[in-house]
């Protein structure tokens, strides 16, 4: 038994009896009310849980039926929630009618650069500045991020544009400091299954952009939601953001798939990062335009103003003149599919 899904009628009385009842047990009692229906998600082991006592719940009073998830991830699952979640951050709100595209540097590289590309964009009519000042590289001899300092630079393009900003977390000793500056809180792919890092950001009421590992499956994307959001945070964005294939000809294999499976799994809003998802600029408009056609709730794209002298991901980023473009051409396409930009 792992949802308790409660009648119409239900009193206050009743939902706490069942809620003393399931911590009697040992479990947590996570409760969505929604328009339709108020739900029960129960927390902890609920397999050792006997046919009998799960007999015994649903014929407690305001119980209307218990629901039993054979899915590993629970809050996350469409089972515990119907509808689709739309998370509200400042005047946005991802996951509705609306489609919202990030855009803006791999990394944060200094002021000047940073507001230019944030002006750029926002006239294009991106809704929130992306830019990592903490860089997960490959090489520990590459550039590595401005820290606090690139940080605050992304408040500043937030203060000057009113675009909310979204940056990568990658220790949780830095979760203080980051909450300082930060609408979003993005983790990266290979931080994917870093649970102390899920767990830590789980604690806290700021949305999460969640992005795919680079080799995990989806049940795994969504296992590392809920270890999110079984922490009591659950503003959690999902990003498909390729994985690794056989394929080479590209830098990563962006599954679009992966956008109406999760759609159909989990209640939670998915973006697209068609920048890594391709690894070359000239693949990106095709791709944004496929992933918004797919179902996508957004897309994080790479965008500078001189590629050529970017310190990461150059090779990948869109100059602002290519990104206007593209967004003009994706108005349409989110229109041809009953959304809008
Ligand atoms: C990024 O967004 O710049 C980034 C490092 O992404 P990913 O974790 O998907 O590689
Ligand atoms: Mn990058």
């Amino acid at each position: 038994m792992d949802i308790i899904v409660v009648k119409k009628s239900v009193t206050a009385k009743e939902l706490r009896h069942i809620v003393r009842k399931l911590e009697g047990r040992g479990f947590k009692a996570n409760i969505s009310k929604g328009t339709e229906r108020t739900v029960i998600g129960v927390i902890g082991d609920t397999s050792k849980i006997t046919e009998d006592e799960s007999n015994a719940f649903a014929s407690m009073p305001g119980v209307e039926k218990i629901h039993r998830i054979i899915q590993p991830f629970r809050l996350a699952s469409r089972d515990f929630k119907s509808q689709d979640s739309v998370i509200k951050i400042g005047k946005q709100a991802i996951g509705g009618k609306k489609i919202h595209i990030m855009a803006g540097p791999c990394a944060v590289e200094n002021l000047p650069t940073l507001l230019k590309i944030g002006k750029e964009v926002k006239k294009a009519g991106a809704t929130f500045i992306r830019g990592g000042a903490f860089k997960p590289r490959t090489s520990p001899y590459t550039f590595q991020g401005l820290g606090e300092e690139g940080l605050k630079y992304l408040a500043e393009v937030r203060e000057k544009t009113g675009m909310p900003v979204v940056t990568e977390i990658m220790d949780p000793r830095d979760i203080d400091v980051l909450l300082k500056y930060t609408d979003v809180i993005q983790i990266g792919t290979r931080n994917m299954q870093n649970f102390r890092l899920l767990q830590e950001v789980g604690q806290y009421d700021i949305p999460i952009v969640l992005k795919r590992g680079l080799s995990a499956t989806v049940k795994e994307l969504l296992m590392a939601a809920e270890y999110i959001m079984a922490q009591g945070n659950d503003k959690v964005i999902l990003c498909e953001r390729g994985i690794r294939t056989f394929e080479t000809a590209t830098r990563n294999t962006l599954d679009l798939n992966a956008i109406p499976v999760l759609k159909s799994l989990s209640h939670l809003p998915v973006i697209v990062d068609p920048s890594h998802g391709a690894g070359h600029w000239r693949l990106v408009a095709p791709m944004s335009k496929a992933a918004i056609a797919a179902g996508a709730d957004g897309l994080i794209i790479e965008v500078h103003t001189n590629p050529e002298e970017a310190l990461s991901d150059g090779e990948q980023s869109l100059k602002p003149g290519k990104f206007t473009t593209l967004m003009k051409e994706l108005k349409a396409v989110a229109k041809a599919v009953g959304r809008e930009i």
